[in-house]
């Protein structure tokens, strides 16, 4: 199944990605991991896209696009993948519809999840997340055995750049002004399910199954 995963940052998107992507083998196709990556390996791309991403903004349409076109033609996403992070308005929403005509794709599900601005910005001031393997802490709420170091694997946890409160205010800016209404876009035509993201991590897995219709 293919799954948009809408909602403003820090709403859980990718820790829940990460979950189910695991347990169902669709990948999770995050367009500011890529960004990310694209930054560290010092391409074009990410020099491009850097000042976008420091400042809260959106990186240009064509430049996502183009990535996330690529990402989604490779072997690994041929039984279905979450959409972590595109479409981030409603050009790229439509582009995204574009191409699944042609490419005969359909979306099964997108689905929005929704929190309140205040509880986001504790959760993102305390966000760190491994350097190596990506997974997610938090200061308070999910630290670390050893302080700066992944359980999992023993990276580096960072703090991302853009999450510091006057970056983040921007970021839900921006989020409240050109993604909400991808989630209009979506309820039009009745794939849009809404979960409550402020509960913890399993209970938000089991909504989100059962707005997937899976178990
Ligand atoms: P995220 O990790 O999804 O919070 O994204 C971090 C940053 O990457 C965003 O604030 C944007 O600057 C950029 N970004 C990620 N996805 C997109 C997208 N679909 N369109 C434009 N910019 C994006």
């Amino acid at each position: 199944m293919i799954v948009v995963l809408l909602g403003p940052p820090g709403s859980g998107k990718g820790t829940q990605a990460k979950r189910l992507s695991a347990e169902r083998g669709w990948p999770q196709l995050s367009t500011g991991d890529m960004l990310r990556a694209a930054i560290t390996r010092g391409s074009e791309l990410g020099r491009r896209a850097k000042g976008f991403m420091d400042q809260g903004q959106l990186v240009p349409d064509e430049l996502v696009i183009d990535l996330i076109t690529e990402r989604m033609k490779q072997p690994d996403c041929g039984r279905g993948f979450f959409l972590d992070g595109f479409p981030r308005n409603l050009a790229q929403a439509e582009a995204l519809t574009k191409r699944f005509e042609q490419s005969g794709q359909e979306i099964g599900r997108a689905v929005l999840f929704e929190i309140a601005d205040e509880e986001l910005i504790g959760r993102l001031t305390g966000r760190r997340s491994c350097e190596k393997c990506g997974t997610p802490f938090h200061l308070a709420s999910k630290p670390p055995r050893r302080p700066g170091v992944c359980d999992a694997c023993g990276g580096k946890l960072v703090h991302r750049d853009d999450d510091r409160e006057d970056v983040i205010r921007k970021r839900l800016a921006v989020y409240h002004a050109q993604t909400a209404p991808v989630a209009a876009f979506y309820e039009r035509d009745g794939r849009l399910a809404r979960i409550d993201a402020l509960d913890g991590p399993e209970q938000v897995e089991r909504s989100l199954k059962r707005a997937l219709g899976i178990s």
